[in-house]
């Protein structure tokens, strides 16, 4: 066990690679890998390459090689996480339900509501993240179209953080004793691990991830930027609301470093009120506002690392603002060269729903895509 410790949950790193390694020579098991939007923008400052350069292509042949069985993308996930809460909250507007809605994919962030505003829980969106819900359908859709039993897909994340080991070991993320995602790594395990193998990365030949769960939109490459998620959300709910795409799907007003960026979407004619936050000290300022009944927000997005996940506890230890900026301008720039740029549009995700969850809120999709939150007690008081 190492001591890295992350900067939002206050939790120690906890290295999983021996078990993922187990299972990857276990020959019941197969071992699928997702990977998270951030984690392509910062692998390369390890190998010597210029800080923000995008990788994905060399990660999946990296992958390949340590011995994965299948190299999927934790985007295809956030593009059904977009469906789900874009869904979620056009109906929290209609029914004049719980409002505003927060995110939730963020487990620094979850963690901090339940323990420090627990009378706040029904804010958070119920949708589970792009990591969980990614590894949920690979444990039954993907499953079953592979012949596969549930029990013997063992789901692994690397991502750019830490707080989601502890998401992946909460009990609300499992059905039938089946953990949604087995085992989580982060980029500083990953290239531990690439390291340890002695693969020469920055010489690597190019790879393309596998199919179907490789498959995603520009609209899931943001989410590793702060201000990414609201944008891939106000992209399908603009749609979905009006019926007309967004005048210009890149929403600059959630871009950028403020700590707290705020503004008004027309929706032909009624006004959404967003606010998009990053770091918990800000996060703490808009729930005592909430709390006091001085919000008057619709939704609001919350990470809780600055920049986003692209400046998350288990990026490389070197990371600096400098590197954080140019991994969120890479981000945009994925998105910029996407084919398709919003989430509802994305093939596989359109065929899922058409073949096996029905549509987007269905009985089917809350039974295997939404979650509950607990609240819990207060371990440290936030220093404001
Ligand atoms: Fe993890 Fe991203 Fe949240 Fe940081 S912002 S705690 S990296 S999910």
């Amino acid at each position: 066990q190492c001591t890295v410790v992350c900067p939002v949950g206050a939790l120690v790193e906890k290295d999983d690679t021996d078990k993922v390694l187990d299972a990857i020579f276990d020959p019941k098991k197969t071992v699928i890998v997702q990977t998270a939007p951030s984690v392509r923008v910062a692998l390369g400052d390890a190998f010597g390459l210029p800080d923000g350069a995008v990788v994905t292509k060399k990660m999946v042949s990296a992958l390949k090689m340590i011995g994965f069985d299948k190299i999927f993308d934790t985007n295809y996930g956030a593009d059904l996480t977009i469906a789900e809460e874009a869904t979620e909250l056009i109906d929290r507007i209609k029914n004049k339900k719980t409002m505003p809605m927060t995110t939730s994919c963020c487990p620094g962030w979850v963690n901090f509501v339940e323990k420090h505003y627990p009378e706040k829980i029904a804010h958070l969106s119920t949708t589970k993240s792009p990591m969980s819900i990614f590894s949920r359908i690979a444990k039954t859709d993907y499953a079953k179209q592979e012949n596969i039993a549930a029990e013997n897909i063992y789901s692994v994340a690397i991502m750019p953080c830490i707080a989601k080991k502890y998401e992946a070991q909460r009990p609300e993320l499992s059905m039938d004793g089946i953990p949604d995602t087995d085992a989580v790594i982060t980029t500083r395990g990953l290239i531990k691990l690439i390291k340890y193998i002695g693969i020469d990365f920055p010489n690597l030949p190019e790879n393309e991830f596998d199919n179907p769960m490789g498959e995603s939109t520009g609209a899931g490459a943001i989410f590793g930027a702060t201000g990414g998620v609201m944008e891939a959300a106000l992209r399908t709910a603009h749609e979905w609301l009006t019926g007309k795409e967004m005048p210009t799907l890149e929403y600059t007003p959630v871009r950028g470093f403020e700590g707290i960026k705020e503004a008004k979407v027309n929706l032909d004619g009624n006004e959404l009120k967003i606010a998009v936050v990053h770091t918990l000290k800000n996060a703490a300022l808009i729930m005592d506002k909430l709390r006091d009944g001085n919000c008057d927000y619709d939704f609001i997005e919350v990470m809780a690392c600055p920049g986003g996940c692209v400046g998350g506890g288990g990026q490389p230890v070197t990371t600096t603002f400098a590197a954080t900026k140019k991994r969120i301008a890479s981000l945009y720039s994925i998105d910029r060269k996407s084919k398709l740029r919003k989430s509802h549009e994305n093939p596989y995700l359109k065929k899922l729903y058409a073949e096996f969850l029905e549509k987007p809120g269905s009985e089917k999709a809350h039974n295997l895509l939404h979650t509950h939150y607990v609240g819990r007690k207060k371990e440290f008081e936030f220093n404001k």
